[in-house]
């Protein structure tokens, strides 16, 4: 083509990449449904703040819609809808395609675990007429935050004949919450002198959980005492039981639409239910897909991945090669022609941290679903790095479907970094690229999206399933 002869404009719309808002680019029909579909994620949200709470709420919903447990040694057809439970903390939810896994299979991997903060062994202790819970941090928070604001307690203890009982306390309207204490600014001479990564430390998160005593003068522990009543009315369970538990802090209030618009949603956890949903709906809407689509919902992410229910495990390894067996083919043929979107959360500019990003390379709120070619850190350490092979296809499958999509890093080179589950499936010799929803204050008690960008989630994990 001969560039001689075009005008300034029609040389921008062949050579310029567009940029504009997402908002001009979706029509208003769209953005409705974006706001119908965020009503679902809203629910999803309240419904499961933990890993297990995501596992159980997503059990009902896939076999409400035909889903049944995945039998290895069962032949399955086109069509055919199977799910595998990893321990209740993770999940592999597929849908049997046209071709099997003859050409590969098509994956889409989400995280359900967000970060939290967890109790100790053996927690209870009361100092100076107060009863508290000494806690271990779960993920990267940034401390000062999860301090003066209400949390719920979520979890389970298991007693020693395996009995699981659930803990649920503080989400529903009358019933009692927890908090961590902070200083009153009257007498934050001393911290405020502290830089704020010193200023509050893990053993200082203790969630205060009572003030009575029990009412008998002379009773030792007797304010640690009048919570083990509480605790063995409540669920019947002795201080011994907390050793074999998993009892999880979080945030105890609800999803709330953000701005007078009501474009955005504030909530705790959307790392990475707000990647998970979306990968949820698009299993259970796509169409006759041509290969088998899994959808994993994993745990351990925010921990590294590592542990059995985490993607640093052979579950989702194992789970793929029973379904090429039983097609008869190798395990590691399949893998080998298998691709995967790493459903996870990426940063959203924020203006306010400017300095933070390079503002060519960030994904931005309304834009679309952000695809990130490489997390890590330091010179792209620890991150698999998809290839551009792979990259143009996802751009080819996106732009067909009409998918709002935009490309971004986490932010400026060398300012820090953080990892997705995408390098343990890539290890696993399959295609792997990094797509999920920008966050505003990701990892913070209370998070921020666009709904526009869920819904842009949703389509382009469909559109990948069904390409
Ligand atoms: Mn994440
Ligand atoms: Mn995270």
């Amino acid at each position: 083509m001969a560039l001689e002869n075009l005008t300034a404009e029609e040389l921008q719309k062949l050579l310029l990449r567009e940029k504009k808002n997402g908002f001009f680019k979706v029509s208003a029909e769209e953005l409705d449904k974006a706001d119908e579909f965020n009503e679902g994620y809203k629910t999803f949200l309240d419904e499961g703040k933990t890993e297990r709470e995501v596992v159980d709420y997503t059990l009902k919903i896939i076999e409400e819609n035909g889903f049944v447990p995945f039998n290895a040694k069962a032949t399955y057809k086109a069509g055919d809808k199977v799910y595998y439970n990893n321990r209740g903390k993770s999940i592999c939810i597929a849908v049997i395609g046209k071709n099997g896994v003859k050409n590969g299979a098509r994956i889409a991997a989400a995280h359900i675990d967000s970060p939290r903060i967890d109790l100790k062994p053996i927690p209870l202790y009361e100092t100076n007429d107060m009863a508290y819970l000494k806690t271990h941090y779960y993920g990267g928070i940034r401390k000062y935050q999860w301090v003066a604001m209400p949390l719920a307690m979520h979890g389970v203890i298991v007693k020693k004949d395996g009995e699981v009982i659930n803990v649920k306390i503080g989400e529903k309207e009358g019933e009692p919450q927890f908090c961590i204490t902070d200083i009153l600014p009257h007498l934050a001479k001393e911290q405020n002198t502290k830089p704020l990564g010193q200023a509050f430390t893990g053993e200082d998160l203790n969630v205060l959980v009572g003030s009575r005593p029990v009412r008998t003068e002379d009773a030792k522990e007797a304010y640690k005492l009048n919570v083990l009543k509480a605790l063995y009315e409540m669920y019947g369970v002795v201080e011994e039981d907390l050793i074999s538990a998993e009892i999880e802090f979080v945030p105890a209030f609800k999803a709330a639409d953000i701005g007078f618009d009501r474009a955005l949603i504030g909530s705790y956890g959307h790392d990475d239910r707000v990647c998970a949903y979306p990968a949820l709906q698009a299993i259970l809407d796509a169409e006759n897909p041509e290969d088998t689509i899994i959808t994993v919902l994993t745990d351990k992410e925010e921990t590294g991945s590592d542990g059995n229910t985490g993607l640093h495990c052979d579950y989702l390894r194992y789970f793929i090669a029973d379904l090429a067996q039983m097609e008869g083919y190798e395990p590691r043929h399949v893998l080998s022609k298998s691709s995967c979107l790493s459903a996870d959360v990426t940063a959203a500019y924020d203006p306010h941290y400017a300095s933070c990003f390079e503002s060519n390379n960030a994904c931005y709120v309304n834009c679309g679903v952000g695809v990130c070619k490489y997390t890590g850190s330091g010179g792209k350490g620890g991150t698999s790095d998809a290839n551009a092979e792979f990259l143009a296809k996802v751009r080819k499958i996106f732009d067909d479907a009409d998918v709002l999509w935009q490309i971004g890093e986490l932010g400026k080179v060398d300012q820090g970094g953080g990892g997705t589950v995408a390098k343990f499936v890539a290890n696993m010799n399959v295609d792997v690229i990094d797509v999920g929803v920008p966050v505003l204050s990701m990892h913070a008690p209370f998070e921020v999206v666009s709904k526009l960008d869920v819904y842009s989630a949703y389509k382009g994990f469909k559109a990948f399933f069904e390409a």
